[in-house]
C-alpha cells in the first residue's frame, strides 16, 4: 500500500496537484453497499490519488467501523486509503491495541487528531493515562518506527478552541510536523484568503516543508452548511450566505452552485500552488467528480 507522502512527492516532481476525497463510515449496511457500489465507482473514474475514512471521537466501536471501511477499500478496490484516528477518549494502552489492529489489516496512513469530545457530554473527562492533544498520538506513532504514515489537521481560520488566536494555533501546527506529521490537510474553508494566510505563515515563517492541502467542500444543501460552519467555526463569506439565500431548499440548484464555487476556488489554490485538494465527498460523487473534470484533472494518468 502506498504511503501518502511518497504520493506528494511524486506529486510535486510531476507538478500536479495530489487529489484526495473524504468518507464517513455509513451507518446502515445499505449506506455500505451505496458507498461501495456506486460511489467509489463513479469516482474511481476520475482516478484520485486517495481516500480518507473519517472516525467518530467516541468510545465503542466506532473506530473500527473506520478500519472496516478502510480495508474494504484497499482489499476489494486496490485503493490508497488512510485511516483518521482520534485520541480524545483512548487510554495510551486502547491505542497501542487499535493500532496493532490497523497494522494487522494493512493500513499504512494515518491522520492523527485529537477529536471533539462526544456530542452531547460537555462533562466529558479523558480517560487517566490519556491523550490531550494531537501531538501526544503523533509521538506514539511515531515511536513505532516506519509502520504508519502521518498526517495532522490544521486550521486555516485558526482552531475554534484556540482563544490566544491564530497564529498560536498555527505554531502549534507546527509543533505536529515537529513531532513527526508529513503532510497537513485542512478545515474546510469558503475565502481562499484564509488558506494564503496560513500557508505564507507556515512555510515562509516557521520554515513547515510539509505539504498544506486546502480542504474543500463542495456545498449541497444550504442548511446543511450553514450547520457544519458553525460546528466547526468557518467563516461563510456574506455574499455566500446571499446567494445560498437566494436559492433556499432547492437542493439541486444549490449542488450546481455549490459545483460552480468549489471550481472557481480550486483554480484560484492551484494557481497559488497548493500541493493538492482534499474534497470532503460527504458520501457522494457527483460534485467531486464534476469538479475534477471542471479543473481539467479527471483524465490524469496517474499510478494506481
Ligand atoms: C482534515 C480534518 C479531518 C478531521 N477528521 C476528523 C475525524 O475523522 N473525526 C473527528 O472526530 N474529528 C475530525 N476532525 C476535527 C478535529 O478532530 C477537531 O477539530 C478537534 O477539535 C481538533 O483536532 P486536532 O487534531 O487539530 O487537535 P490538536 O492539534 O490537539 O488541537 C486542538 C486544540 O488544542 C490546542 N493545542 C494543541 N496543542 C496544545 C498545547 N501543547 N497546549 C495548549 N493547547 C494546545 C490547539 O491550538 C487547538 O485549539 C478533522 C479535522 C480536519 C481539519
Amino acid at each position: 500500500m502506498r504511503r501518502i507522502p511518497d504520493i506528494y512527492a511524486a506529486g510535486r516532481a510531476a507538478r500536479r496537484p495530489v487529489i484526495s476525497v473524504e468518507f464517513f463510515p455509513p451507518k446502515t449496511p445499505e449506506g455500505d453497499a451505496r458507498l461501495f457500489g456506486r460511489v467509489l465507482p463513479a469516482l474511481a473514474a476520475v482516478r484520485p490519488d486517495f481516500y480518507s475514512v473519517t472516525c467518530g471521537a467516541g468510545g465503542g466501536g466506532v473506530r473500527t467501523r473506520t478500519l472496516q471501511i478502510v480495508d474494504r477499500m484497499q482489499r476489494e478496490h486496490g485503493m490508497t486509503a488512510m485511516a483518521h484516528v482520534t485520541c480524545v477518549s483512548f487510554t495510551h494502552a486502547e491505542m497501542d491495541g487499535f493500532l496493532d489492529e490497523a497494522a494487522a489489516l494493512g493500513i499504512r496512513n494515518i491522520l492523527a487528531l485529537r477529536g471533539d469530545p462526544p456530542a452531547g457530554q460537555s462533562d466529558f473527562r479523558r480517560p487517566a493515562g490519556g491523550f490531550d492533544y494531537a501531538y501526544q498520538l503523533i509521538d506514539v506513532l511515531k515511536a513505532r518506527a516506519d509502520q504508519f504514515a502521518i498526517g495532522c489537521a490544521g486550521f486555516p481560520e485558526g482552531h475554534p478552541e484556540c482563544r490566544e488566536g491564530r497564529e498560536t494555533d498555527w505554531r502549534r501546527l507546527r509543533d505536529k510536523v515537529e513531532h513527526g506529521a508529513e503532510f497537513i490537510l485542512t478545515q474546510l474553508f469558503f475565502d481562499n484568503a484564509y488558506y494564503f494566510e496560513m500557508a505564507d505563515y507556515l512555510t515562509g515563517r516557521l520554515g513547515v516543508q510539509a505539504p498544506i492541502t486546502p480542504g474543500v467542500l463542495p456545498i449541497l444543501n444550504a442548511r446543511q452548511i450553514k450547520r457544519f460552519t458553525a460546528l466547526c467555526g468557518a467563516t461563510l463569506p456574506a455574499p455566500l450566505v446571499a446567494a445560498l439565500d437566494r436559492l433556499g431548499d432547492d437542493d439541486e440548484a444549490v449542488t450546481q452552485y455549490g459545483i460552480e464555487f468549489a471550481t472557481r476556488q480550486c483554480e484560484e489554490l492551484l494557481a497559488a500552488g497548493a500541493p493538492g485538494l482534499h474534497l470532503y465527498g460527504l458520501n457522494r460523487s457527483r460534485s467531486a467528480v464534476a469538479i475534477l473534470r471542471n479543473l481539467g484533472l479527471a483524465a490524469q494518468a496517474k499510478t494506481p
